[in-house]
C-alpha cells in the first residue's frame, strides 16, 4: 500500500463486529466506495483461537442473511427451540425447571441459533474477500489519529491513511476509544467465564439449559450433532482451580453441573477462560469517529447478547451512513454521527444495566432473594404473553429496529 492513501471509511478492529460492518457498508454504498479494515493481528494468525459459540438472535441472523453470509453458516447453526431455567445449589439432588419457554417467534421462526465463533469469523472473512473496495490491513495497530474539518488522519506504524470517518471496533480494551478521549464506566465481576464444548450420549432436541448456580449461570447451548457449548460463569478463585485440573477431574466437575437429560458426557473439548467485566462508553461518537461492538460496551454473558448488540450497532450505523450518502451529505459529519449516537445510546446503557442486575440477582445464595426470584420465575412461567415478550426482546426485534435486522437492505 502507498504510504498515504484515502478511504471513505476506516475500521480499526476486525473482530466479528468490524468485519460485519465492512460487509454491510460495502453492500450499502456500492461501487466506488473504499474501506480500510485494520487489525493488529494477522488475518490468518488468530484462526482456531476462539473456542466460544455464540447465541445469535433472529435479528442477527436476518442481518447475516441480508449480507449473503448466512448461507455459509446455515448448516453449522443449531436453532434453539426451547430454553429451560433452573435455580439451585451445586449439591442439590434435584434441579427443578422453574421456567421453560418455547424459543420461537409468532411465525415459528427460531428466536436464536448457536454458532461456533470460528465458523462465524471464517464466513465473515470469506464475505469480505468477495467484496470489491475493501483493503485488509493485518498486523497493523492504529497508533494515533487526528480528526480535522473534512477528514481524519490515521497513523499506522509504517503508513498514514486518510478517511472521512474512523470506526472503533477494537474490542473491550479499545485503544481507539481512549485516543478519542471517550471515558468509560467499568467494573470487573469477581467471576470468570469458562468455555468448552462437550459431546453427549443423548440428543438435545435444540433445547438450551441455563442452571443458575450461586457462583453464576452455567449455560448448556445446543450445537449440531449431540454437541453442546458450555458457558460456565464461576467465582474467579474457583475457576482458577478448575482450569488447573487434569482432564478427568475437570470432566467430573462438569458432570456435577450438567443436564442429566443429555445422558453421559462422551468427550470434553479444550477449555478457555475470559475475565468478566462491565464496560459502558460514556459516548458513542467523537469528531469523525464512532464506536461499535465491545469497544462501545461490554456486557455480562448471562444472556448471550454482547455480539448481538454489536451487530445492532452495525445495522444502525450502516443505515445512518447509507441515508447520508444517498442525500449527498458528508458521512463523517457531526449531524450523521449524532443520529447514530441517539439511536444506540439508550439500548446500550439499558442492556449493560439489565444484564448486570440479572447477574446480581441470580449469582448468589441468599435464601430470601432465592425464594423471591424463584417465585418470580414460576410466575413468568404461567404468563405466555410475558414469555413471548421476552423472546421477542432477546431476538432483537423490539424498539426501532434497523433495516438490516429486519432482513432488508439499508
Ligand atoms: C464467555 C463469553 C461468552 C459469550 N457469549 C456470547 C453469546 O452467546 N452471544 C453473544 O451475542 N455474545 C456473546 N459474548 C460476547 C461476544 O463474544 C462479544 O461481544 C464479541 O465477540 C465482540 O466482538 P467485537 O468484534 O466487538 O470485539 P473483538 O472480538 O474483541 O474484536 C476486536 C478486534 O480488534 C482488534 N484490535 C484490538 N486493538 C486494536 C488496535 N489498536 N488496532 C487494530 N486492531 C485492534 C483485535 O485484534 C480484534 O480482532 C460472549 C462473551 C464471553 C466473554
Amino acid at each position: 500500500m502507498p504510504r498515504s492513501q484515502r478511504f471513505d471509511v476506516a475500521i480499526g478492529g476486525g473482530g466479528s463486529v468490524g468485519l460485519a460492518l465492512a460487509a454491510a457498508l460495502a453492500d450499502a454504498l456500492g461501487p466506488g466506495f473504499t474501506l480500510a479494515l485494520i487489525d493488529r493481528a494477522d488475518w490468518q494468525g488468530t484462526a482456531g483461537n476462539d473456542l466460544r459459540a455464540s447465541a445469535l438472535s433472529a435479528g442477527s441472523k436476518r442481518l447475516l442473511t441480508a449480507l449473503g453470509i448466512w448461507t455459509r453458516l446455515a448448516e453449522f447453526a443449531q436453532p434453539v427451540t426451547a430454553i429451560d431455567i433452573t435455580d439451585s445449589r451445586l449439591g442439590d439432588a434435584i434441579r427443578p425447571i422453574l421456567l421453560s419457554y418455547d424459543n420461537t417467534l409468532t411465525d415459528s421462526e427460531p428466536a436464536s441459533y448457536i454458532v461456533d465463533n470460528e465458523r462465524l469469523r471464517a464466513a465473515l472473512i470469506a464475505a469480505i474477500m468477495e467484496r470489491p473496495g475493501i483493503t485488509l490491513l493485518g498486523g497493523s495497530a492504529i497508533q494515533r489519529f487526528a480528526a480535522g474539518p473534512a477528514d481524519v488522519s490515521i497513523d499506522l506504524a509504517d503508513a498514514t491513511l486518510v478517511s472521512r470517518l474512523l470506526i472503533g471496533a477494537d474490542g473491550r480494551g479499545s485503544h481507539l476509544r481512549e485516543a478519542a478521549g471517550i471515558k468509560v464506566l467499568r467494573w470487573s465481576y469477581p467471576q470468570t467465564g469458562i468455555v468448552t464444548t462437550v459431546r453427549h450420549s443423548r440428543p438435545h432436541g435444540g433445547r438450551a439449559l441455563q442452571h443458575f448456580l450461586p457462583s453464576g449461570p452455567f449455560a448448556i447451548l445446543p450445537l449440531p450433532q449431540n454437541r453442546s457449548c458450555i458457558t460456565w460463569t464461576e467465582d474467579t478463585n474457583e475457576a482458577r482451580r478448575l482450569l488447573a485440573l487434569d482432564a478427568a477431574a475437570f470432566s467430573g466437575e462438569l458432570a456435577r453441573r450438567f443436564d442429566y437429560r443429555l445422558g453421559e458426557i462422551v468427550e470434553v473439548g479444550a477449555r478457555a477462560a475470559w475475565p468478566l467485566e462491565m464496560q459502558l462508553a460514556r459516548a458513542l461518537t467523537a469528531p469523525r469517529f464512532a464506536l461499535i461492538g465491545d469497544a462501545a460496551r461490554v456486557v455480562h454473558p448471562i444472556a448471550g447478547q454482547g455480539l448481538n448488540l454489536g451487530l445492532r450497532d452495525v445495522a444502525a450505523l450502516c443505515e445512518v451512513i447509507a441515508d447520508a450518502a444517498r442525500l449527498g451529505l458528508d458521512i463523517g459529519s457531526g449531524l450523521v454521527l449524532e443520529r447514530y449516537e441517539r439511536w444506540r445510546r439508550l439500548d446500550s446503557a439499558l442492556s449493560a444495566g439489565t444484564f448486570d442486575a440479572l447477574n446480581t440477582l441470580f449469582s448468589n445464595d441468599w435464601t430470601l432473594l432465592r425464594t423471591a426470584r424463584d417465585v418470580g420465575l414460576a410466575l413468568v412461567d404461567r404468563l405466555p404473553a410475558l414469555k413471548q415478550f421476552f423472546v421477542a426482546e432477546a431476538a432483537g426485534l423490539t424498539g426501532e429496529v434497523p433495516k438490516l435486522l429486519r432482513g432488508e437492505r439499508p
